[in-house]
């Protein structure tokens, strides 16, 4: 016997059974009272609780034009329009490779060898399915893949389809897999049009990235949220997706086909799948003039955690990071024999529901540099990391420990004929404090270590001076140097 909270439709059902029926984008809250009125709610805020469902939805059922706006899954294909080009083998033998094709213009699981063609005319297009099993070496193994190829000799034939002419594909109907494709021949292409819907669409993605709460977007999310907010979606097809993606200086896929930051961090699945099929991202190396060489880079170097304690560091375009590691080495005082990270802070656009004013950024990994030089980040120059005034980066020291620096661009000015650089230029006046031993004696000495194993909290901190550290009680404790 089912019980009967069992026969009560779930969310997924609900938001199905409401979306069938709706043909133009609508507004959360309507779905909202929809979904609620069918499925009533014993929760404080039912209404409420059906927008967190909604949100849960997007790329199974929905997806969200803008923070208030959401369309069915089935509209934001629908009309959905992408051009390819083929390869010359492709041209002279007629075929193309249908998972390439249609790469998420399908639904997930989609049989391949069933989906519909359909020309200008409304006429449906022959054509036959060839599939071959390849063994296919991945990051986990050998395995067996099938291949499905479309061959359509006749209809190229037909259209006179040449080399540098394009395939419009339209989505008709995602669901059933039915497509209208067109011939467009290489001298109606409309390159300025094409290159601003490019944009366009690169743009619209770029913009969700930017948005998003984490520094990735989900294909099966960002796809159709892309579509459905391009606008005039039916109008000139820009490329297809994976061809505007790689196309894009901003934007990578990554090992599981997500869009990231090209220059953003890299899963360890995403550095296999590099590693595998030679698809390496393009490396930060950006050519540098002579005169950015030359000029001095202005950075104020402050703990994370006591700003009060900073240095002014003078650096130039043409040193490298471990010149710079070095420095701030010196001039924190920090011992010699950890390794020191750098990240470049890129300021990321506002999220949905963050706090204005307060700027978001994502942490572009530089690498490190060990203490004698080597390192990924070590001959990395000043000047090729593109920074501006304002700019920051963070700078650790010793992973162990984390001892976190900000470092803020402050000027970029010409180097003085008579100066060496790298060079400290500046730094906080220190306040010195008195050990606590020789006070007790009524001496004035400057504390220069603090017992840490000594100090229970912050108000009694064990400062000692150097002859007090030596005849401290016990040899064991554990002193730290003080930073002014
Ligand atoms: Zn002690
Ligand atoms: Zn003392």
């Amino acid at each position: 016997m089912p019980r009967p909270q069992d026969l009560a439709p779930n969310y997924d059902q609900v938001i199905e059974s409401v979306l069938r029926d709706v043909s133009a984008p609508m507004s959360v809250l309507k779905l909202a009272q929809k979904i609620v009125a069918v499925r009533p709610s014993t929760s404080k805020d039912p209404i409420k609780a059906a927008e967190k469902k909604i949100k849960e939805a997007i790329g199974r059922q929905l997806v969200f034009i803008d923070s208030d706006t959401i369309t069915p899954l089935r509209l934001a294909w629908q009309g959905v329009r992408f051009r390819v080009d083929l390869s010359r083998e492709e041209v002279s033998k007629g075929f193309f490779d249908v998972a390439n094709m249609f790469s998420h213009y399908l639904p997930e699981g989609f049989n391949l060898a069933n989906f519909h063609l359909m020309d200008a005319n409304g006429e449906m297009i022959k054509f036959k399915i060839n599939t071959i099993k390849k063994n296919i070496k991945g990051i986990f193994g050998t395995s067996e893949q099938t291949f499905y190829y479309c061959h359509i000799p006749d209809w190229l034939h037909a259209c006179k389809f040449a080399q540098k002419d394009y395939l419009l594909f339209t989505i008709l109907d995602r669901e059933n897999g039915m497509l209208k494709m067109e011939h467009e021949p290489s001298k109606q292409i409309n390159t300025a049009l094409l290159e601003s819907r490019n944009q366009l669409l690169a743009n619209i993605f770029y913009e969700m990235l930017e948005s998003s709460s984490s520094e990735r977007l989900y294909l099966s999310q960002a796809l159709p949220t892309a579509y459905a907010r391009l606008p005039q979606k039916d109008g000139y097809p820009p490329y297809h997706w994976v061809i505007i993606m790689s196309s894009d200086e901003r934007m990578a896929v990554t090992g599981f086909g997500d869009i990231t930051y090209r220059d953003g961090k890299k899963s360890m699945l995403d550095s296999l799948v590099e590693e595998f099929d030679g698809t390496k991202r393009k490396s930060l190396k950006k050519s540098v003039s002579k005169e950015q060489k030359e000029q001095v880079y202005r950075f104020k170097a402050e703990l994370k955690h006591r700003p009060k304690i900073w240095r002014m560091i003078e650096i130039q375009g043409k040193d490298m990071l471990k010149d710079f590691n070095r420095i701030l080495v010196d001039v924190f005082d920090h011992d010699f024999d950890h390794l020191g990270g750098f990240w470049k802070l890129v300021p990321r656009a506002p999220h949905g529901g963050a706090k204005r004013g307060v700027t978001r950024y994502r942490e572009v990994d530089l690498g490190s540099v060990d203490p004698f030089g080597g390192g990924e980040a070590a001959d990395v120059t000043i000047a090729e990391l593109e920074l501006g005034v304002g700019s920051k980066m963070k700078y650790v020291f010793d992973f162990g420990d984390w001892i976190e620096h900000v470092l803020t661009l402050e000027a970029i000015e010409a180097s003085q004929p008579d100066a060496k650089y790298p060079r400290e230029a500046k730094r906080n006046t220190p306040k010195y404090t008195n050990c606590v031993e020789c006070l007790k004696k009524g001496r004035e000495t400057t504390a220069v270590y603090i017992c840490l194993t000594c100090t229970k909290n912050p108000d009694e901190e064990r400062l000692l001076c150097e002859e007090c550290v030596e005849n401290h009680e016990s040899k064991d404790h554990y002193v730290e140097k003080i930073l002014y």
